[in-house]
């Protein structure tokens, strides 16, 4: 009773997933997927009246288990031997890696399922998740495209396996196609697929007629655009197409591969998307999450290599999503705010 009184007078706050571990996945000097993309998103967040209303939570380590819902045994062990071995790449694709990447690569993946078990017990109304490795381009049996497991597809599939979740909608405005995810759910028809990303470009895959197959035909959507294009195109094809396909398919969990490499400036894309677009998105997808799934949105950090333009895209995220149904009372103390002060040296990097 206390709960029901406390919960409708009083919003429940964004949980922000995140761990210093994830600057630890060293890809080497220059490499665009660098650690301090995950330092600039949260000394962002950290500078903004946001922060004593985010939940910041700790990520949880994944199973090698858990990871097997979507990837084969063979290439667990052998991204594991990649990485341990101090290679600096994973063999089956270019994704850079050292000797302590194993870590952030399992946290990435259980920070998702923090997310997830932070909205379905009720401490949340939706989540961020600033994780290193990105994980979209990554598929069943091969890493690639800086990312070594697909967090987002193994997301939909812990939601599914731990809370009975049936439909999953899995969006992903990222500038590259998602192949990783469109492959691990090309055939099943309980995860829909909806993609916007730039075309012709890495990693050529992601055209129209890729619609999935056998059972899943149809629950793959992919809408391909030159470069150059903006607001126009991705607001407007998410608002209609993006929104009827939703409409059908009535998702009970909304998960979105946030990728701000679709921001202007970027240097991995040439999409022309402002701050002001992704609270857009946001919002679309909020609104759908609403409508059929009790509000239920993790966000998941895939790309966006301009330092400054995704710390700033981010922030537009985030005050979307934690502003939605009202924004929570300021904690007095923020869950494991110790934890947020950056390793030393980086406090230049911040906007
Ligand atoms: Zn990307």
């Amino acid at each position: 009773m206390h709960q029901e009184i406390f919960a409708e007078n009083n919003p429940l706050p964004t949980a922000v997933v995140h761990a210093t571990l994830y600057a630890n996945h060293d890809t080497g000097m220059g490499h665009p997927e660098s650690p301090l993309r995950y330092t600039v998103v949260v000394n962002a967040l950290k500078k903004t009246d946001l922060y004593r209303r985010l939940l910041w939570l700790d990520p949880r380590e994944a199973e090698e288990s858990e990871i097997a819902r979507c990837h084969t045994e063979t290439y667990i062990e052998t991204a594991k031997h990649d990485i341990q071995s101090g290679q600096g790449h994973l063999s089956t694709g270019d994704t850079a890696v050292s000797r302590w990447s194993w870590k952030p690569a399992l946290h990435a993946v259980g920070g998702t399922f923090t997310a997830i078990d932070a909205l379905m017990e009720g401490q949340a109304k939706n989540a961020f998740c600033i994780v290193r490795p990105p994980g979209h381009h990554a598929t069943p049996n091969r890493g690639m495209g800086f990312c070594v497991f697909n967090n987002i597809a193994l997301a939909a599939r812990y939601a599914q396996h731990r809370y009975g979740i049936g439909k999953v909608l899995i969006v992903d405005w990222d500038v590259h196609h998602g192949n990783g995810t469109q492959d691990a759910f090309y055939e099943d028809d309980s995860v829909f697929f909806f993609s916007t990303h730039q075309w012709p470009w890495y990693p050529g895959t992601g055209a129209r007629d890729e619609t999935g197959r056998g059972r899943g035909r149809g629950t793959t959507m992919n809408r391909p655009f030159p470069a150059g294009v903006g607001r126009n195109e991705i607001v407007g094809v998410f608002g209609d197409e993006m929104r009827s396909a939703a409409e059908r398919f009535k998702p009970e969990l909304v998960l979105i591969s946030a990728g701000f490499d679709s921001r202007h400036g970027d240097p991995l894309g040439h999409f022309q998307l402002t701050d002001d677009d992704f609270g857009d998105l946001t919002r679309i997808m909020l609104e759908t999450a609403d409508q059929f799934a009790d509000g239920r949105v993790v966000s998941i950090l895939e790309g966006g290599y301009n330092l400054e333009g995704l710390s700033m895209a981010c922030k537009a995220h985030c005050r979307v999503l934690a502003e939605h149904g009202g924004l929570p009372p300021a904690f007095d103390s923020p869950p494991s705010a110790q934890t947020l002060i950056p390793p030393s040296g980086f406090d230049e990097f911040e906007w």
